[in-house]
């Protein structure tokens, strides 16, 4: 083996942390679900914790990080020997209060069929009586009618006897199995999320006849809630602050009773004149949401969490080592099994996902733990697989379906480029003064080009000059030029506060998140105000700070993708993100990546033309004790 191959190979089996296979099939999925998590350990221990001591517990993180399936984890540990099943009754007394009972799991369901046997028993007997009264009275009839008197006496005592004793038992009226645990094997997993009051709390239908007969007995319109049916489980709510106060104040009163009464929800209907006694719900409430969640939360359900059980923070990502590259692969395996259509993964066709997995981390070292997406990923590959008829899913699949399969916004910025491109919206080659290839990101994971405009005139006011930015990003220009102003100074010798700066995002549009824009900013401004013209094949990202650094910024791997789309042939990043940068090899020849950790090294790489030299050598030269800042030095 050449020591190319050697090391390919290392590399290969690195990205897989060392795992020997050819195929997902080969991988051991551990069947219980808490067992199948994966990077949120301290999530698991609680989970555990909380399941032996049964505590409520409230998970605040990213969507898609596994809080649903944690939840459904707990369901798995809780004793299943505990489970129950309620029964509702007529009450004779007061039909609209009906009864509850409870049994253990399995025995509801005999109680229900017994009666209905029952039932079934007493209406043949009333069939036959009908039957054989008819036949009596025809019997009557015929000897009264032959004069045989005697024999009339006989027949009307024959049926007096009959009915004497065949007369059917007055039977109660079926019990409703509101609740049932039968042949479960797990504790229940109930989610209420979205959920409406009814939904979440139990209701009484309405009832369109109300008497004459024709009525539906009031507990038989009962209809149990989540929080009924999550009894001995686990109740499980996402987005906690979608839910109205009236029903989080009530879910906390079911919380601390352990049991709650069921009434019709909507107040004009027939239901809401039944109120069942109270019927258990003994559950552990399990809430989730991001972190906006909480301020929509019930304080006193937040704090009952707080005081009796456990808050947790999901993580978004773990650390890129062996072990963790480990059970990724072992994800790949699980989400192919849990699918149950699609073809088994390859290695390479792992080792794909895995690497999309750093990408999509977006921290430098880092495996991404939003693993919905990424096991969306697994199945649009998957599928693209098995419409060709492939055994296995490789790693051309996975390489399609990451074509496929772009969000929303992705497809939104590919749109985007398409249209900047007709216009001519920004360029490519060529100089400008005052305009730079800024790049910002929408949606957390798509890049554009985002172009900058600087124009700075002498200020209309007397007393002082204005910055004056178009769109969105007014705030955050209006700061990268205070930020920038005493650099300029410095450099240009103009005094920013006497000037008006006008800043343009062209075409700048809603959902760009451009707090990466001031190096771009600053740029143009400086390139407006000193007349030295910007290369137009630079695209550049970065956030300044006031002494003039570059500090880092979020989603460099996408914006460096998005300027290698739109033709720009270097990019200047912070040098601190250079190890979040990981971009596909189609793009690796198409640009050049270069770190930058200040605002004169930005300039020396960005400003053009004849007079750059002198300027940029004006900035070298200034020393640390000229510039009182010392972020030139070399
Ligand atoms: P959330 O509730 O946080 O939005 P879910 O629990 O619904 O996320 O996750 C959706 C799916 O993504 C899960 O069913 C599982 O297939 C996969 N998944 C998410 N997080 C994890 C994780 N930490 N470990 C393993 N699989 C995960």
């Amino acid at each position: 083996m050449s020591d190319e191959t050697k090391t390919e190979t290392v590399k290969q089996d690195d990205l897989c942390g060392g795992l020997e296979f050819n195929s997902t099939s080969e991988i051991e999925v551990p069947t219980k679900l808490i067992d199948q998590v994966i990077g949120q350990e301290h999530a698991v221990e609680v989970i555990k914790k909380a399941a032996s001591q049964r505590r409520h517990v409230m998970m605040i993180g990213t969507p898609g990080t596994g809080k649903s399936m944690l939840a459904k984890a707990m369901a798995e540990l809780l004793p299943k020997e505990e489970l129950q099943d309620v029964l509702i009754y007529h009450n004779p007394e007061d039909a609209n209060n009906p009864k509850v009972r409870v049994v253990p799991a399995g025995k509801g369901k005999q109680i229900v069929n017994a009666h209905k046997m029952e039932a079934q028993k007493n209406a043949q007997l009333r069939n036959l009586i009908i039957v054989l009264a008819m036949l009596g009275i025809l019997l009557f009839a015929w000897v009264y009618m032959r004069e045989q008197f005697m024999w009339a006496i006989i027949a009307v005592l024959l049926l007096l006897l009959l009915l004497r004793y065949v007369t059917p038992k007055e039977t109660a009226i079926t019990p409703k199995l509101l609740v049932s645990n039968q042949g479960k094997t797990t504790a229940p997993f109930i989610d209420g999320t979205g959920a409406h009051a009814g939904a979440l709390l139990g209701d009484v239908r309405h009832d369109p006849f109300q008497s004459g007969g024709l009525e539906t007995p009031s507990h038989d319109r009962v209809e149990a809630g989540a929080i009924h049916k999550s009894h001995k489980g686990v109740l499980f709510i996402d987005e906690i602050n979608t839910l109205r106060m009236e029903s989080q104040q009530h879910l906390l009163t079911a919380v601390q009773e352990g049991k709650f009464s069921i009434t019709g929800q909507s107040e004009r209907s027939s239901g809401a004149m039944v109120k069942t006694d109270p019927v258990p719900c003994d559950f552990i409430m399990v809430l989730a949401g991001n972190l906006d969640a909480m301020e929509g939360m019930h304080p006193a359900l937040r704090s009952r969490i707080k005081g009796y059980g456990y808050e947790l923070f999901m993580v978004d990502s773990m650390e890129d080592n062996l072990e963790n590259r480990k059970k990724l692969v072992r994800f790949v395996a699980q989400e192919v099994m849990r699918d149950g259509k699609i073809p088994h993964f390859d290695r390479g066709a792992v080792m794909e996902v895995i690497h999309e997995a750093k990408r999509r981390a977006g921290r430098k070292g880092h495996l991404t733990l939003k693993l919905r997406d990424l096991g969306g990923l697994v199945r649009v590959a998957g599928d693209i697989a098995r419409a060709e008829g492939a055994q296995t899913t490789t790693e051309d699949h996975v390489l399609k379906a990451k074509r496929i399969s772009r969000s929303v916004e992705q497809q939104l910025a590919d749109n985007y480029l398409e249209r900047r491109k007709d216009y001519r919206l920004f360029k490519v080659e060529g100089e400008d003064v005052g305009r730079v290839n800024g790049l910002a990101v929408i949606g957390g994971d798509s890049g554009i080009v985002l172009p900058i405009v600087a124009e700075v005139t002498p200020a209309m006011s007397k007393s002082e000059g204005h910055v004056y930015a178009t769109g969105k990003l007014q705030e955050i220009a209006k700061e990268a030029v205070q930020n920038v102003s005493a650099i300029i100074k410095k450099f240009t010798g103009h005094d920013i506060a006497s000037m008006d700066v006008h800043i343009q995002f062209v075409g700048s549009y809603e959902g760009v998140e451009g707090d990466s824009a001031s190096v771009s900013i600053a740029t143009a401004v400086i390139s407006a105000l000193s007349q030295i013209p910007v290369d137009q094949s630079v695209a550049m990202t970065g956030s300044l700070s006031v002494r003039g650094e570059v500090l880092p910024i979020g989603g460099a791997t996408y914006k460096i993708e998005a300027a290698a789309l739109a033709g720009i042939k270097t990019v200047l990043i912070p040098k601190s993100n250079m190890g979040d940068v990981l971009i596909e090899d189609v793009y690796k020849d198409q640009i050049k990546i270069i770190p930058v950790t200040n605002i004169g090294e930005v300039l020396e790489y960005a400003l053009t033309g004849k007079t750059k030299q002198s300027f940029v050598d004006k900035i070298k030269n200034f020393s640390v004790d000229k510039m009182g800042l010392g972020i030139f030095d070399k």
